[in-house]
């Protein structure tokens, strides 16, 4: 038996099997339907007799590409890629719950992915609980008999707060129910979900994946048979990954361990800088050892990442003040880029939910993150030390 591929070189060369010219970079294919030779392969196509494109909401084979290369490295049976990491939470539930089944989410997640449960999913006929990520007991006593599915990120977004994945998935699996892991911020080069017990994995390639801020896209990833009506979900609703996303994509997941680790480095510098700063009162990360979490990251996790926050002692007009004298920083919510950007969460990600539930996450009006990029971090350091002055 020959020795399994490290993840590196599957990051490099795993999925890329569609090269009818033998072309080494792989090829965009960008066409919207499949030619058969006649009407019986056309009918055994639709017909689920003989593999093969039909249509590219269905398949298509930069997709496919990009499917097989995430799936290899998050070590799951099937990946199914969509066109935003919205749209990879939207097409788990439609696949997997029906009105009337009941979800725990944590509390320290995505704004937009709060909506969803929050407010349209729950138009729709789903029950959602909200509870503490880092709180095992909140998940286990808010479990009911048609509950359906776990949902965390970790670390969260913006405060970084790490949970137990395995213990989690012990307590999902105990009562019948599904875990999702959305590992945007870890990406499989730092942390995988599936070995450590999760069923789902949920990717928004917008971030890290892509690596450089170009195109929206995400992916569910799991078991076939899970992943099976979450396909269903995708090809007849339509959110489904174009072509040219999935090109950018494939290409950026080749040098996505290179990234994560100067990324993670980076941010690690920073975040020890920014703990030493007089005007702030405290610094989330990770990779710091005054992390509530910081035993259990490093058991985890390959490293901090690449996001870091911090509570400015000066509040709202502090943040705003410090975000507006950047002149390297972009200041946008994005994160993932090998550009470093700084946001205000309060008012920006986290704006539409009320001031109770931004309470209830932790997310103060102080509160600045920085997705911290690929640029020196002296330059980083010195682009925030004008604003803190
Ligand atoms: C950005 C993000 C999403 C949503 O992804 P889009 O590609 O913007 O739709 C979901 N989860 C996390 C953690 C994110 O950062």
């Amino acid at each position: 038996m020959t020795k399994p591929l490290n993840p590196e070189t599957l990051a490099v060369r795993a999925g890329s099997q569609h090269t009818p010219f033998g072309e080494n970079s792989e090829a965009m294919f960008l066409t919207s339907s499949f030619v058969f030779e006649n009407a019986a392969q056309a009918a055994a196509r639709f017909g689920g007799q003989e593999p093969g494109n039909i249509y590219s909401r269905f398949t298509n084979p930069s997709v496919t590409m990009f499917e097989d290369k995430l799936a290899a490295l998050e070590g799951a049976e099937r990946c199914v890629a969509t066109s935003s990491g919205m749209s990879a939470i939207l097409a788990c539930v439609m696949g997997l719950c029906s009105a009337g089944d009941h979800v725990v989410a944590s509390r320290s997640i995505f704004g937009t992915t709060v909506q969803l449960f929050g407010n349209i999913l729950k138009r729709w006929g789903l029950e959602v609980t909200f509870v503490s990520l880092t709180n095992p007991d909140e998940w286990q006593a808010a479990i009911k008999p048609n509950t359906k599915l776990f949902f965390v990120e970790t670390p969260s977004n913006p405060l970084t707060e790490v949970c137990d994945i395995a213990l989690l998935a012990d307590i999902a699996h105990k009562a019948g129910v599904l875990l999702a892991v959305d590992n945007c911020f870890c990406t499989p080069a730092l942390q995988k979900p599936l070995e450590l017990g999760a069923d789902i994995i949920i990717h928004s390639a917008t971030k890290y994946i892509d690596g450089q801020g170009r195109c929206l896209g995400g992916a569910v990833l799991g078991k076939k048979d899970v992943l099976e009506p979450v396909f269903g979900f995708l090809r007849t609703a339509g959110p489904t990954m174009s072509a040219f996303n999935a090109w950018v994509f494939l290409k950026g997941l080749e040098t996505l361990f290179v990234r994560m680790e100067a990324h993670s480095k980076n941010a690690l510098a920073l975040a020890e800088w920014l703990q030493q700063q007089p005007q702030i009162a405290r610094v989330y990360y990770p990779g710091l050892k005054s992390h509530p979490q910081y035993a259990l990251a490093k058991r985890q996790q390959k490293t901090g990442g690449g996001i870091v926050s911090f509570d400015l002692k000066g509040g709202k007009d502090a943040a705003w003040k410090l975000i507006d004298s950047t002149q390297l920083l972009s200041i946008t919510a994005n994160l993932g880029d090998a550009k470093s950007t700084i946001t205000h969460p309060a008012t920006t990600t986290h704006s539409r939910i009320t001031a109770e539930e931004r309470v209830a996450a932790g997310i103060s009006d102080g509160l600045v993150r920085i997705a911290v990029g690929l640029e020196h971090v002296d330059d980083i350091k010195a682009d925030l030390l004008r604003g803190l002055k």
